[in-house]
């Protein structure tokens, strides 16, 4: 559906990306899925085919692809499994920040080996007492003559595995308006100090660790300060967000084709009362309106990639699509669900998973409350009189 206006290199990217998963993926998601397992196999695939680099410019070492290009291949992946979407998501993120206000002894240092995914990042910025409220974090980083300490832990990290972390922290607690005194940091793992404290155990989004971090003492020269200055952190991140938020929808829009394609190959196989239940019009309604809703996703996905690849600003557009995504990717799979029945219910189909999975995407990367808030102040942007 709605492949028709791809460019040559994007239907050539997203039949290899089809072609990895069909083989490599897709036989043992369910297995995955149920153990909790890490998908070591898709970890290698995506650093083959250099995904670890998409949104990385070329120059370092990274495939340069614009955002469009980007969310095809997330929302073709999510399709497969949402999990895996997530593996590279605030991986991305933190290259984001890198390449757009790192200096440039920092871009060459830490980019090539992002691109490569020998340096795996996520993005810490949620702490146990709030995520929504950035500007009130308290993880704290104190400077020291050539160093900083940091004190603090950091709750709900995704990626916990790899070995880096765009990392928030207050370098100015007593500085107002709050966000004005929090610094973003590029930290490695294997130093005294900062450890992976526990993995959270969640409903869904499952085989990906999300987990607490924890810094006692921690010590990071300044070089690990991005762009070298104080106060920027917050910027920093805000910029990042609007290409978690495209991300976000994007793989809700995966997620929600899968969700359709099982409902409406099942409606057409499953018989009660002596026809397809697609031919009853409560069942084909359902339909009808899943692949509306997916439709809509998908444009409002791309519009908002398209704004973002044209260099402007798209908090409203990325905001509005990853609502919208997200609450048909949640509706939707719990309609899926009965479309199939006690089907729908065992873990010998795929849409229990889908349900699971979709709520997910109306918490992460700005739960769906304050992006309402985002979008009525860019409205009130838009059209001040
Ligand atoms: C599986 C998973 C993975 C995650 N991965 C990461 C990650 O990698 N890195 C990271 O930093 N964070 C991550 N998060 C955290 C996520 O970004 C936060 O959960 C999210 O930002 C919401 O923060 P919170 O849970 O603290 O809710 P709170 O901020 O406590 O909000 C609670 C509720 O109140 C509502 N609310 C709060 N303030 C307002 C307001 N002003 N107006 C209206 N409603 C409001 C919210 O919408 C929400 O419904 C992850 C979360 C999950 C569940």
């Amino acid at each position: 559906m709605g492949e028709q206006n791809l460019t040559e290199d994007q239907r050539a990217i997203l039949t290899s990306i089809r072609g990895f998963l069909d083989k490599e993926c897709r036989p043992h998601v369910r297995r995955w899925d149920r153990e909790d397992e890490y998908p070591a196999v898709a970890l290698r695939g995506f650093r083959e085919m250099g995904l670890y680099g998409a949104t990385i410019p070329e120059e370092y070492g990274g495939l340069g692809w614009d955002t469009t290009t980007y969310v095809l291949t997330i929302m073709e992946i999510a399709a497969c499994w949402m999990s895996l979407s997530g593996m590279i998501n605030t991986h991305l993120i933190m290259a984001n920040a890198v390449a757009r206000f790192g200096t440039d002894e920092q871009k060459q240092r830490w980019l090539p080996k992002m691109a490569a995914g020998e340096l795996r990042g996520g993005l810490a910025l949620s702490e146990a007492s709030g995520g929504s409220d950035v500007a009130a974090l308290k993880c704290r980083a104190e400077r020291r003559g050539d160093h900083y300490v940091i004190n603090g832990s950091k709750m709900w990290i995704t990626n916990s595995d790899g070995n880096a972390f765009f990392l928030l922290c207050k370098t100015d607690p007593s500085i107002t308006p709050q966000h004005k005194g929090i610094s973003g940091f590029i930290i490695e793992k294997g130093h005294p100090g900062f450890t992976v404290s526990r993995n959270l155990s969640k409903l869904g989004y499952k085989g990906i660790p999300t987990s607490e971090l924890a810094f006692e003492d921690f010590e990071v020269p300044r070089a690990s300060l991005l762009g070298g200055e104080e106060g920027q952190g917050f910027y920093q991140v805000m910029g990042g967000l609007e290409l978690g938020r495209i991300n976000v929808a994007a793989r809700a829009v995966g997620m929600l084709r899968s969700a359709f394609e099982d409902s409406m190959r099942y409606s057409q196989e499953r018989e009660t009362f002596g026809k397809p239940i697609w031919q009853h019009q409560l069942v084909g309604a359902k339909l009808a309106d899943m692949a509306t809703d997916l439709e809509a996703s998908r444009l409002l996905v791309l519009s908002a990639a398209k704004k973002r690849d044209t260099g402007e600003r798209c908090d409203l557009e990325a905001s509005m699509a990853k609502l919208f995504a997200s609450r048909a990717a949640a509706k939707h799979a719990l309609e899926a669900m009965h479309i199939h029945g006690a089907y729908g219910y065992s873990t010998e189909f795929d849409v229990e998973r889908y349900y699971r999975d979709a709520p997910l995407m109306t918490i992460g990367e700005g739960a769906n409350d304050i992006l309402m808030t985002v979008i009525a102040k860019g409205l009130a942007k838009k059209f001040a009189s």
